[in-house]
């Protein structure tokens, strides 16, 4: 049985993967019911949209390979510890029947070198599925390098996979990661993708049913949002990928000057999960996102800032635009799209029905007529002005739940 030394040590170390996010409250009970603790239990997503808890935490952190940024490599000096893939089947069992946990997010470190870690994560996820009959959700990290005969059987016990492509460059790769390539990241995503839609063509439905993910690290190299945009985008194109995570750059005890030394913070990566959401749902391509600046606005989000450089297109009537125009209009979100041209089909809009839909019109008057009305601003520095006022502060802070009544929740939800 995994002893608590060891599991401290296997959950601790899995903690700066986001690809499945949210551990990281640390509280004792004090008296009380229920302690939380910063690493271990973490929550993701399902297919439909279930919050589900997964217990996050690496087969092994004794890694042979040496990137400068992650606090698992060779030459830093940390407890090590590795577990059995039955110690790891035990630990999901137990953790299962008490209601702990719904599911498993497995890592690991490169433990020996790709093949054998690989071996060892097929091994634990085989056992559970076959041996303990489990059937919860797993997330597998597939370890880039490894035999693509490993990795494709995995695919078919995990719900999701992901290969984590670290860093946005070939470059960036070489110079902090030496021993990876983005060709050997990027090979079993291919695969991957393509054994997936194999899958679906057959109509099987046991491989990935969740897709693969990947992550990027922002800000420890030198790429610019434009460019870390643009491979977003042809990481989604090619490999079918379910998601990009963003993981801003949080120093983690290392000692290089080849690394930024404060955190990058958390504007940045929340400006980029805004661009991703309207690659993804809103019809954007990186270049209209982007335009021709090299990063994203840190002051403005960047379906603000693309209306702002297209004023000309602007203003539109809610009541005949085109749906995959509306969704262009800033505080017009994808769900408040669909219930415009749902309604605007029985009778005319005015800005009340608007309001009601949740359209946030703070935003939106700018760039809309409603039966012909315009209560806007037409100069484009004022307009940018307010949209500016509108904005969440510029924090790198998490968000209080309770203390900011002005914050737009629109736009916390993934509405843009
Ligand atoms: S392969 Fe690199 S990123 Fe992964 S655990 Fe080892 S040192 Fe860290």
């Amino acid at each position: 049985m995994l002893d608590a030394k060891r599991l401290t040590i296997l959950t601790e170390s899995a903690k700066y993967d986001v690809s499945c996010s949210s551990s990281g409250s640390s509280r004792s009970s004090r008296g009380g019911i229920g302690n939380t603790y910063a690493a271990g239990i973490c929550h993701s997503f399902t297919q439909d949209g279930r919050c589900i808890s997964l217990l996050k935490i690496l087969l092994s952190n004794q890694c042979v390979y040496d990137c400068l940024y992650c606090v698992n490599r060779r030459s830093n000096d940390v407890p090590r510890a590795t577990a059995t893939p039955d110690e790891i089947c035990q630990l999901v069992m137990e953790f299962y029947k008490r209601n702990y946990i719904e599911g498993l997010f497995l890592s690991s470190a490169v433990f020996k070198n790709a093949d054998y870690t690989m071996e060892l994560l097929l091994e634990t996820v085989v056992r559970l599925r076959k041996l303990y009959g489990f059937r919860g959700y797993i997330h597998l990290k597939g370890i880039p390098g490894a035999d693509s005969l490993l990795l494709n059987r995995a695919a078919h016990y995990a719900d999701r996979m992901s290969f984590n492509i670290e860093l946005p460059s070939e470059k960036s790769l070489k110079l902090l990661a030496p021993q990876k390539s983005k060709k050997a990241i990027l090979a079993p995503m291919g695969a991957m993708a393509e054994e997936y839609k194999i899958a679906r063509q057959e109509k099987n439905k046991a491989v990935l049913p969740a897709g693969q993910t990947t992550q990027m690290i922002v800000g420890a190299s030198s790429e610019t949002d434009g460019q870390i945009i643009r491979l977003s985008q042809a990481l989604y194109d090619r490999y079918s990928l379910k998601r990009v995570y963003y993981s801003s750059y949080v120093p983690a005890n290392n000692q290089t000057s080849l690394l930024p030394t404060t955190p990058v913070g958390l504007l940045r990566e929340h400006r980029l999960y805004q661009a991703d959401w309207l690659l993804r749902f809103y019809g954007f391509s990186a270049e209209e996102i982007i335009g021709s600046e090299q990063n994203l606005d840190p002051a403005l989000d960047p379906k603000c800032a693309w209306a702002l450089r297209n004023m000309g297109l602007f203003p539109v009537e809610v009541n005949t635009a085109p749906p995959e125009v509306l969704l262009r209009v800033p505080g017009i979100g994808f769900k408040s799209a669909s219930k415009i041209c749902h309604a605007r089909r029985f009778s005319k809009l005015d800005f009340d029905d608007l309001k009601k839909m949740r359209v946030v019109l703070k935003r939106a008057m700018h760039f809309i007529t409603c039966g012909g009305k315009f209560y806007g601003q037409e100069s484009l520095p004022a307009v940018r002005t307010l949209l500016t006022l509108n904005e969440m502060p510029n924090t790198m802070e998490q968000l209080s739940m309770f203390s900011s009544p002005d914050i737009n929740l629109s736009v916390l939800g993934g509405e843009l």
